[in-house]
């Protein structure tokens, strides 16, 4: 495990965090996400001893991470850093090296990587020739050069098309599959809700919830049926149903109970009705909302 344990920082008299705790597993894709100035950079550069803590503490494996053990670690910041006069393969070669893989692997990693990357020019064109999405795929090329067993990034998905988004998703899952350790931030809630297996939400510092995804989004009461053919759903069948919604091609309704909800699906199905029948999936993007709103509230 990664841990955050109380992680507390202060500028002036500011928290930046504040007694942030949670872990992050490994094997997972793990999504942190936070309004601006919600802490999440100052989180990511901790793992690394990139401010000097207040309080509270950051273990891996049970461990304190000193420069060893963060050797085998892959860093992605905010502000990016290549080189612009090198070419990339260049660039990802010299990076292998410096964390000392051989020569001959260092070359056989960086063309694969950038032929995975799909990287413009083959990693044959400088830096600055590139296009801000090609000079993106670079920086993640060279935070993965090191084959590094946890892959922290800030904001790795900003400024990427959607192309570009599920070529790099296809590496950090793969890492993840081979039980790597996963953690990016980012303010594209869509592409975190298709990615992540868990997600963190900080805001002012502080832990607001951290759960796998499918249970932050799966609503514990609400349930769609999705409907056969259009519209003949009569007003008599809805009868006695907590109906949240409704539209030709399906209702929401509430229910205190999955029997509940069964017993409602069965009338439907009786009459042919039902496409489909399951828990409401929620949206990231309004559950990020309404638990930023509850907990500003309560402030
Ligand atoms: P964003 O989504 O905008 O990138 P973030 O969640 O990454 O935001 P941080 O960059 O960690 O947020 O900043 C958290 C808080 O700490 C902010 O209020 C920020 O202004 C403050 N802060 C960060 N670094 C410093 C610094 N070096 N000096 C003073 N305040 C700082």
């Amino acid at each position: 495990m990664l841990n955050f344990e109380n992680l507390t920082k202060l500028y002036g008299e500011r928290p930046a965090l504040d007694h942030l705790t949670f872990e992050v597993p490994p094997g997972v894709v793990f999504g942190f996400l936070g309004p601006n100035g919600a802490g999440k950079t100052t989180t990511m550069r901790a793992i690394f001893n990139l401010v000097t803590l207040d309080f509270g503490k950051v273990t891996y494996k049970g461990q304190p991470i000193t420069k060893g053990i963060a050797k085998n670690f892959g860093y992605m910041p905010e502000e990016r850093g290549l080189y612009s006069k090198m070419t990339v393969l260049d660039h990802l070669i010299y990076l292998a090296r410096l964390h000392g893989v051989s020569s001959n692997e260092s070359k056989i990693r960086a063309v694969r990587l950038i032929e995975e990357l799909e990287i413009k020019g083959g990693g044959g064109a400088k830096v600055e020739s590139l296009s801000l999405g090609n000079q993106q795929r670079a920086q993640i090329a060279a935070t993965l050069i090191s084959d590094p067993e946890l892959i922290v990034m800030d904001e790795p998905f900003s400024g990427l098309d959607p192309l570009s988004v599920e070529i790099v998703r296809r590496q950090l899952e793969e890492r993840a599959r081979r039980g790597n350790y996963v953690l990016f931030s980012s303010h594209q809630l869509e592409v975190v809700e298709d990615m992540c297996e868990e997600v963190a939400i900080i805001d002012s510092g502080q832990l607001i919830v951290s759960d796998k995804t499918d249970a932050l989004l799966t609503a514990q009461d609400q349930y769609v049926i999705n409907l056969v053919g259009e519209g003949k759903v009569s007003d008599d069948l809805l009868n006695g149903i907590d109906l949240i919604e409704r539209s030709p091609d399906h209702i929401l309704f509430r229910a205190a109970s999955l029997e509940e909800a069964n017993h409602v699906a069965s009338k439907f199905m009786a009459l042919g009705l039902v496409e489909s029948f399951l828990p409401y999936r929620l949206r990231l993007s309004d559950v990020f909302r309404e638990k930023i709103e509850e907990i500003r509230d309560g402030r």
